[in-house]
């Protein structure tokens, strides 16, 4: 079975794994504990961190660990709002944001916030300028991804960041990271992003553990109350066996970037030649785009269909984002890019990771196209 669904989850690396194993039945100690035990494990949670510090080049009191992304974004999203709420009650974000963000947009519309979504272009990016002229008085954060998880569409980050820093210094800014760490370069340091989310599980860690940077001097009103833990912004034992996993994670991420963006991007335009080879399928993503995400539409067929036909051929991918595709319904991100209802229902995602191959990309593509004739004989079958 060849697993092509990255954007969903990743197989964790080796080193991360056994890591695993040895915290959590040697260093079992609580990091609160006064005794040894308790030493040990505050002493491994202050390494990982620092860790994590030096492969994004913050500071490490500006890294605080949760539970995921889901809870990452949450965090900065409700976590700002809430403790600037003196600032305004208005948020700006975009039409293509994770369901961790949007979902947690729609929970502050409840509550009395006004949230505008920005639309996005057909490549599925919105530009600073939208930005700017979508900013109030009372405007208190930009919540804007780094790379969508369905397209692989890259956000203009940078640009947004320096030029609300440069000329709204007041409005905070938090970017999810989830999609690009460790495979499009992005600096955070001096960048404008004030919250920064990020997945171990999206690059070879554990899942269930992430991180939120938040820059030094922003506060955040913390969402779980409790025994005080992260310096009071999260409260709950610290997971030390999965935050040092994750910790090795962001580190060989970071240390192989540029190399990985150079090999995923030359298996990419791979597998889109080969694509566009098959005329029944249109292309969404674009070559500008994330370098390990490659999404297409088979207008007219339903993609469940070539989901299990795929992998009846021992190739696994997915439909939409796994965080939508039990839902039914067309994808967000590409309505939002005006590829039509069609389009939207019929999107295939597949994404590559690092350990692919040439001949991996070749078998695939050798068996989507076989796919799509046997398909496309059932459809003439039942027409006639
Ligand atoms: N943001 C993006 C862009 C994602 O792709 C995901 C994972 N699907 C998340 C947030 C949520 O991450 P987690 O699974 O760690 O909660």
């Amino acid at each position: 079975m060849k697993y092509f669904d990255h954007a969903a989850t990743t197989p964790p690396y080796d080193e991360v794994t056994r890591t695993i194993a040895e915290v959590m039945s040697r260093h079992y100690g609580n990091p609160s504990s006064l005794h040894r035990l308790g030493e040990e494990s505050s002493k491994l949670l202050r390494k990982a961190r620092e860790v994590c510090a030096q492969a994004m080049d913050v500071k490490p009191g500006e890294i605080v660990f949760t539970s995921g992304a889901t809870e990452s974004n949450n965090m900065a999203i409700k976590g700002a709002t809430l403790q600037y709420a003196g600032r305004g009650k208005h948020l700006i974000t975009t039409a293509t944001e994770h369901p961790s963000v949007f979902e947690c947009c729609k929970q502050l519309e409840q509550l009395g916030w006004e949230v505008t979504y920005l639309p996005v272009n057909s490549e599925g990016q919105v530009t600073e300028r939208q930005v700017e002229e979508a900013l109030r008085k009372d405007t208190v954060l930009v919540s804007v991804m780094h790379v969508n998880n369905e397209t692989g569409a890259v956000q203009p980050v940078t640009a947004i960041g320096g030029m609300l820093k440069e000329k709204h210094p007041r409005v905070l800014f938090h970017v999810d990271g989830v999609q690009g760490f460790g495979k499009v370069p992005l600096q955070l340091n001096n960048s404008g992003i004030d919250l920064y989310s990020l997945s171990a599980h999206k690059i070879k860690g554990p899942k269930g553990i992430g991180l939120l940077y938040v820059r030094e001097g922003v506060s955040l009103f913390p969402l779980l109350a409790g025994g005080g833990q992260e310096e009071g912004r999260r409260s709950g034992t610290e997971n030390i066996p999965y935050i040092v996993g994750f910790s090795k994670a962001v580190r060989l991420a970071k240390e192989g970037e540029r190399e990985r963006q150079a090999r995923l991007k030359q298996l990419k335009a791979e597998l889109v030649r080969g694509i566009k080879a098959i005329q029944e399928l249109t292309l969404n993503s674009v070559p500008e785009g994330a370098p390990h995400i490659v999404h297409f539409s088979y207008p007219g067929m339903k993609a469940e269909a070539l989901l299990h036909m795929l992998e009846e051929e021992g190739f696994l991918v997915s439909t939409q984002s796994a965080c939508s595709s039990k839902k039914a319904e067309p994808s967000r991100a590409l309505l939002a890019m005006g590829k039509g209802a069609e389009a939207a229902a019929s999107g295939i995602r597949i994404s590559l990771g690092e350990e692919h191959t040439e001949t991996d990309i070749s078998d695939l593509l050798k068996a989507l196209d076989k796919c799509v004739r046997r398909l496309q004989n059932l459809k003439g079958e039942r027409k006639s």
